[in-house]
């Protein structure tokens, strides 16, 4: 299905796609292997992989032949013929130069491998708008990482370090469902916490650190993100404050949020209003990005960005704000693009919570 989609996407000047990037040979083919390669033409497609992997795929795959890679310098070339190839479009962003060469030299004279975006312009656009499964798998993930916030926020205590914080969310949620984790785990208190991609150290919390936490669950291959800044005991009055403007930047973004939006109008409404409260130059990142089988995927919410919002995009939406030396703050929800606006994935409360009372 999907298959066919991408086949009939192939622009003018390009007769196929040659396509390596695991998650997208899962998305187009219901498998993926570390060794595999995906040959899409108009003609019909094969695809490629070794002996440890040919009898799965078989199983597998249907609407497209699998072929042993045994003998893939003598198999593209055939393929290419049979499938009227000169033009072979090859996927930029999960291609070596090292391995482009390999495949340029297998391909000989017949057929020019070219790079500069075709395939993943098309595969990023497919992969943008999710359909109702791929959102219940996300739904899932997400429902896991909350699990695991809630979790955490009943054991966070003065003196744990951010390591542990950061080794009981992950725990957590490779117990509950998680068959990975999306990312290193952010886990950063008071000073580390105005790096947006700090560490986790042996720094213990202190009473009135903001806390920043930064997570999520992969099920089914999909990803969740989620932020959540917490206060560890008590919490300052400037903080109380910072976190407020970043609240409601953060609401702004997401009443921006509908199909037929400019990306990177979302980004000014929030970027805006943490400019207007004197804080601009202390949020330096985009406000978001598509989330799904991979972390970060289209569309992206920046002020550079030219993508329009539709229905079945799933973002986030993360502004922050973060004071060299001192704190920082950072909220984060993903949603889905609905037809009248957007649906919040993410059910955590976002009021200011304080973790670590007894
Ligand atoms: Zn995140
Ligand atoms: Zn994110």
């Amino acid at each position: 299905m999907r298959l066919c989609e991408l086949s009939s996407s192939i622009p003018e000047g390009v007769d196929g796609l040659l396509i390596k990037k695991e998650c997208n040979l899962k998305y187009f083919t219901g498998f993926s292997c570390d060794a595999g390669l995906l040959l899409v033409s108009r003609e019909g497609s094969v695809f490629f992989t070794d002996s440890r992997y040919t009898e799965a795929a078989e199983k597998t795959i249907s609407g497209c032949g699998v072929e042993n890679s045994a003998r893939l310098p003598e198999h593209i070339k055939e393929y290419c013929k049979k499938f009227k190839i000169k033009t072979l479009a090859g996927e930029s962003s999960a291609m070596t130069v090292a391995c482009a060469e390999r495949y340029g030299s297998m391909l000989g004279d017949d057929v020019s491998l070219v790079f500069g975006g075709t395939a993943d312009d098309i595969i990023n656009g497919m992969r943008a708008v999710k359909t109702p499964a791929e959102v219940g798998l996300i739904k899932k993930a997400q429902a896991v990482a909350e699990r695991s916030f809630e979790y955490i926020m009943g054991i966070i205590r003065p003196g744990m370090t951010e390591r542990e914080v950061k080794t009981e969310l992950d725990y957590f949620m490779l117990k509950n469902g998680a068959e990975k984790i999306s990312f290193d785990t952010i886990a950063v208190s008071g000073a580390n916490s105005s790096m947006p991609h700090g560490v986790p150290s042996d720094k213990a919390l202190k009473e009135g650190d903001m806390l920043t936490l930064d997570f999520g669950a992969v099920c089914g291959g999909y990803h969740s993100d989620m932020t959540r800044t917490v206060a560890v005991s008590r919490c300052g009055e400037e903080q109380k404050e910072v976190y407020s403007i970043v609240l409601a930047a953060q609401e702004a973004a997401l009443k921006a949020l509908r199909p037929g939006v400019p990306c990177r109008y979302a980004d000014r409404a929030a970027r805006d209003l943490i400019a207007a409260a004197g804080y601009g130059e202390r949020f330096g990142h985009g406000t978001g990005h598509g989330v799904g089988l991979e972390l970060h995927e289209n569309p992206t919410l920046n002020p550079r960005s030219e993508e329009i919002l539709k229905k079945g995009n799933v973002v986030t939406v993360e502004p922050g704000i973060y004071i060299p030396g001192r704190f920082g703050v950072r909220i984060e929800d993903m949603v889905l693009i609905t037809d009248g606006g957007y649906e919040n994935l993410t059910r955590s409360p976002k009021e200011l919570c304080t973790a670590g009372n007894r």
